[in-house]
């Protein structure tokens, strides 16, 4: 069953959009993502009032007046802010296409030989 919570509606999506910190974000998050020093999201997440852990994505610790997503990872489970979570989830699902795409390209360069 997939989790419907960590599904925006169009009008949440464009209110906690906000312009040139979010662009920021996402770079540092696909930076990290391409070097391996941030894993991807794999797994569905839970969300919860923040425990003052630090934030995998930004470092910054999560107070419990922010949302807290719990992400398990391969043994381990990742903290993040809510807001720190959507872009991260994103370039994850995005990496993995782009992945997909470049395996594909590949098998068909092959099989062309
Ligand atoms: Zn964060």
């Amino acid at each position: 069953m997939p989790d419907e919570s960590i599904l925006l509606r169009p009008e949440q999506a464009a209110s906690v959009t906000s312009a040139s910190s979010d662009d920021e974000r996402r770079r540092q998050i696909r930076a990290r993502l391409s070097d391996g020093r941030l894993g991807s999201v794999e797994s569905v997440s839970k969300s919860h009032r923040g425990t003052g852990q630090p934030c995998i994505v930004c470092y910054r610790p999560i107070e419990p007046t922010d949302v807290e997503r719990e992400v398990a990872g391969s043994g381990v489970f990742f903290h993040t802010h809510e807001t720190c979570y959507k872009p991260w989830r994103e370039e994850s699902v995005a990496r993995r296409a782009a992945t997909a795409r470049a395996l594909g390209r590949e098998i068909a360069r092959r099989s062309s030989l």
